[in-house]
C-alpha cells in the first residue's frame, strides 16, 4: 500500500523526529566508522530536511547492547563521521529520552542536526513500550522513518512513536518501498528472480511468494542442492538443508502448476572437503563424486543464467551462486553479478552478502538498486507487511 512520505507533508521549520539506521560497524582499534554506507544512505533525506529549515532529530540503534549502557557502543563516533559528510555540527545527547534530550532538541536552531544516544540502551525500545514511545514522540512534530534495515521490527522507534505523531517515510524507505515494493506489486515481464545462499530453509517463503509472481525462478547456491535432491540427483558430500526435506518438492511442483519456469544448475565446482584451498573439479550435476561438495555453479550454468538474466525486463537477485567468500569458488557469483551489470533491464540486489558481492565485484554502480537492508529485504520479499512500514500514514 502507498504510504506518504518526507515530500507530503510540510516540515518547514518544524522538529522531525528521524529513525535511521546508524548501525554502523566500528574499527575494533579505534573505535571509529569503519563503513559509513548506511550513514550516507540518509544524507538526501537530512539534506532536504535542512533545505527546508527543519530542525533535525536523529535516532538510531548501534549494536546489541541488550536494554544497557555500553560505552562502546555509544553513537558519538557515528556523531562524528556525520558531521565530517555534512559539513556541519552534529549536537549529541546523553540520552535518547528525558529532559536533557527534550532541551538539546528544543534548542536546536533551524537546519540544525541532533543525534540522540544508542535507542537499544532502554529495554523499552525492543518492547515497543507505550511510554518509552511518548517519550520519544516529545522530541518532534513529526516523525520520519528512514531506517528500513530495522523496518522488520516492531520497535518504540519503529512502530510504536508513529501512534503519537504524523509518521511518514524518508526518501531512503521511499526508494526501498518504491523498487522492491513496485516489483512485487506491478512487475516489468520477463520478471526473473535469482536465489542463492546457503539454505533453502532461511528463503522457502521468499520462494513461495515469488513463484507467484515472476516468469523464471533461477536457483544456486547451496540452496539449490534440496532442489537437485528432490529431482532425485545425488549430491555427494554436499550440503543440503536439515530442514524440511518437502520444502523444494513442494515448491517444484507449485512452479510446474503455476507455469513458472524453474532453472537449477546442470553443472557444478565441486571440492573434495569443505575448504578454502580444496581440491576441485567441474562436473555435471549427476556426476558428483562420493564424498565431495558442490561448492558452485558450473560455467554451463553461468551460461544459463546470464542468458536468462538478459532475457527479463526485471531481474530480483538475493544470495550468492557459490561459496563466493573463497576465490576458487567465486565464479559462479560474479558472472552473474556482471551479468546483472550489463543488463539494461531493471536490476534489484537485496541481502547482506549479495550487496557485498556486488560491491566487491566492481558492480554495485551499474546496478538499478541495491537494497539497504538485509533480514527486512528479505520478510519484503516474503510478502510480509514490515511494521516499520504498516504504521506510516497511507498516501
Ligand atoms: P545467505 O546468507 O543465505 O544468502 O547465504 C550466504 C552464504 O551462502 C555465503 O556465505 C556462501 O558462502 C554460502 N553458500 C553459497 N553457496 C554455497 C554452497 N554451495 N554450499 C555451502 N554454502 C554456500
Amino acid at each position: 500500500m502507498a504510504k506518504q512520505s518526507i515530500r507530503d507533508v510540510d516540515v518547514r521549520s518544524k522538529r522531525i523526529l528521524v529513525r535511521v539506521d546508524f548501525n554502523v560497524p566500528l574499527d575494533k582499534a579505534t573505535g571509529e566508522v569503519a563503513d559509513d554506507t548506511r550513514i550516507r544512505a540518509v544524507l538526501p533525506t537530512i539534506r532536504l530536511l535542512q533545505e527546508q529549515s527543519a530542525r533535525i532529530v536523529l535516532c538510531s540503534h548501534l549494536g546489541r547492547p541488550d536494554g544497557r549502557v555500553v560505552e562502546a557502543l555509544r553513537l558519538a563516533p557515528v556523531a562524528r563521521r556525520l558531521a565530517a559528510l555534512l559539513g556541519a555540527a552534529v549536537v549529541t545527547a546523553d540520552d535518547c529520552v528525558g529532559g536533557d534530550a527534550e532541551a538539546a532538541a528544543a534548542a536546536l536552531p533551524s537546519g540544525g542536526v541532533l543525534l540522540l544516544e544508542n535507542l537499544r540502551f532502554h529495554p523499552e525500545e525492543e518492547r515497543n513500550d507505550t511510554a518509552f514511545a511518548r517519550q520519544l514522540a516529545r522530541l518532534g512534530d513529526i516523525f520520519v522513518n528512514d531506517a528500513f534495515g530495522t523496518a522488520h521490527r516492531a520497535h518504540a522507534s519503529t512502530s510504536g512513536v508513529a501512534a503519537f505523531l504524523p509518521a511518514v517515510a524518508g526518501l531512503l524507505l521511499e526508494k526501498e518501498l518504491a523498487f522492491i515494493g513496485g516489483a512485487l506489486d506491478r512487475p516489468q515481464r520477463p520478471f526473473v528472480a535469482v536465489l542463492g545462499g546457503a539454505k533453502v530453509s532461511d528463503k522457502i517463503r521468499v520462494v513461495e511468494n515469488l513463484l507467484a509472481k515472476v516468469d523464471t525462478l533461477v536457483i544456486g547456491g547451496g540452496m539449490a542442492n534440496a532442489f537437485l535432491v528432490a529431482q532425485g540427483r545425488d549430491v555427494g558430500g554436499s550440503r543440503v538443508d536439515s530442514g524440511d526435506p518437502g520444502h523444494a518438492r513442494r515448491a517444484l511442483d507449485r512452479a510446474k502448476e503455476l507455469d513458472v519456469r524453474v532453472l537449477l544448475p546442470v553443472d557444478a565446482v565441486v571440492a573434495a572437503r569443505f575448504e578454502r584451498d580444496a581440491e576441485c573439479a567441474i562436473v555435471p550435476v549427476d556426476k558428483v563424486p562420493v564424498g565431495w561438495a558442490i561448492l558452485d555453479i558450473g560455467p554451463q550454468s553461468q551460461t544459463m543464467y546470464g542468458a536468462a538474466v538478459r532475457a527479463a525486463k526485471l531481474v530480483i537477485w538475493n544470495g550468492p551462486m557459490g561459496v563466493f567468500e573463497w576465490p576458487a569458488f567465486a565464479a559462479g557469483t560474479r558472472s552473474l553479478a556482471e551479468a546483472m551489470g550489463a543488463t539494461s533491464a531493471t536490476t534489484i540486489v537485496g541481502g547482506g552478502e549479495t550487496t557485498q558481492a556486488v560491491e566487491e565485484m566492481g558492480v554495485a554502480d551499474r546496478i538499478s538498486y541495491v537494497s539497504t537492508g538485509g533480514g527486512a529485504t528479505l520478510e519484503f520479499l516474503e510478502g510480509r507487511v514490515l511494521p516499520g512500514v504498516a504504521a506510516l500514514m497511507d498516501g
